[in-house]
């Protein structure tokens, strides 16, 4: 049996307590659906600034009343020590996901990301050592590579942050380093490439590429490709980022106080990401074969390539992704056709 099959038959005898911050958001939910699946106890904190309530009635639909009752919502903000407090209490791990995402947002107000991103991750720290939790996962980003030109990416070698986003995760590794040392706090921080699929948000100014171009294909809009499309990204199922943040809750304590690529380790550039997702939806949407694309200039604080060196997550927590690109994009189909179509 694999490291994370193991995994999860061992939860199901041994249930945990599981804060996830953020659990109305995508990532959020996924984790909270798998948890709940595994018959564990979850409290999940958000403050519902970018995430949605229809994110948790997904939830309730897939995993049913029962399981439900394992989970205890706080509407919460992290920039508040006192809620943190209140969310830690009796906590065996933290799956933390709530930020500001985004690198336009960031570079729009580097204050609301420095306050949610760095100052609600110290407060949940804090929180969370004088809780005696066990372990905080959190969530770090491939942006933390920078400008630091090396393919595939590997965790020792990063680079100068290029955005207020990126200096977020950046200030967030040292954080959990530095709670690890003086105060003993076991932490483990997971950088995310390009993480996709169910409840992603396809809405807003700062919308994820693939839940924003599937909308624009099934709807017969233009797509909007920022560079010529040969910049590319190592596109991760979300299915793999879940795996990863349970893995890395459990894994034993050698693995501890590190941080970890997340991804599949295979680079797609934006004009291949949009053959595919084309030839995904012909089948449910004939006009999808034949987009208009405009090209706009690149984004400022974007990197051209990216991709993940993903051996030291196998090596040391056991990680295998299970889905690449295509597999994802297949799982997550019939999710955008019942949630994208139709002009809400
Ligand atoms: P998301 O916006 O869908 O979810 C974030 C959730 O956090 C939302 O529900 C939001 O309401 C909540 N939140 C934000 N600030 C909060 C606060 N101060 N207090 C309480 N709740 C708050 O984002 P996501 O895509 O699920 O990302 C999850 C995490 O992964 C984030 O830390 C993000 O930076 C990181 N990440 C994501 C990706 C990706 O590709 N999605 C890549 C790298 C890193």
């Amino acid at each position: 049996m694999d490291a994370y099959s193991a995994l999860c038959a061992r939860l199901r005898r041994e249930p945990k307590h599981w804060l996830v911050t953020g659990c109305a958001g995508f990532i959020g939910s996924n984790l909270l659906e798998t948890l709940l699946l595994l018959d564990q106890d979850v409290t999940g904190l958000d403050n519902f600034s970018t995430g949605h309530r229809r994110n948790l009635d997904q939830v309730l639909a897939a995993v049913g009343t029962q399981r439900w009752g394992h989970f205890r919502l706080l509407e919460a903000d992290l920039r508040s020590p006192d809620e943190c407090h209140g969310a830690c209490a009796d906590v065996d791990f933290i799956l933390h996901q709530a930020a500001l995402g985004s690198v336009p947002r960031s570079l729009a107000d580097p204050v609301a990301t420095n306050d949610h991103n760095v100052c609600g991750f110290l407060n949940l720290l804090t929180a969370a050592r004088d809780a005696n939790v066990r372990r905080v996962v959190y969530a770090s980003s491939s942006s933390v590579y920078g400008d630091q030109p090396t393919l595939p990416k590997i965790e020792q070698s990063t680079g100068h942050p290029l955005s207020p986003y990126a200096a977020s995760k950046a200030a967030n590794e040292l954080y959990a380093a530095a709670f690890a040392h003086a105060y003993g706090l076991q932490c483990i921080g997971l950088r995310y490439f390009n993480v996709f699929g169910p409840r992603q948000d396809p809405e807003g100014p700062y919308a994820a590429v693939i839940p924003r171009w599937v909308r624009a294909l099934i709807r017969d809009e233009t797509i909007r490709i920022h560079g010529d499309g040969s910049a590319s990204r190592d596109f991760c199922y979300v299915a793999n980022a879940v795996q990863a943040n349970l893995l890395a809750a459990t894994a034993p304590d050698e693995a501890a106080n590190h941080v970890y690529n997340i991804a599949v380790g295979e680079r797609t550039t934006l004009t291949q990401l949009l053959n595919a997702i084309r030839s995904l939806l012909t089948a449910h949407y004939p006009h999808a074969a034949t987009p208009t694309v405009e090209y706009t200039v690149p984004r400022p604080g974007d990197i051209p390539h990216s991709c993940a060196d993903v051996s030291k997550a196998a090596a040391m927590l056991g990680y295998v992704p299970t889905h690449r690109l295509s597999d994802g994009l297949r799982t997550a189909l019939d999710w955008y056709v019942d949630n994208l179509d139709g002009h809400e």
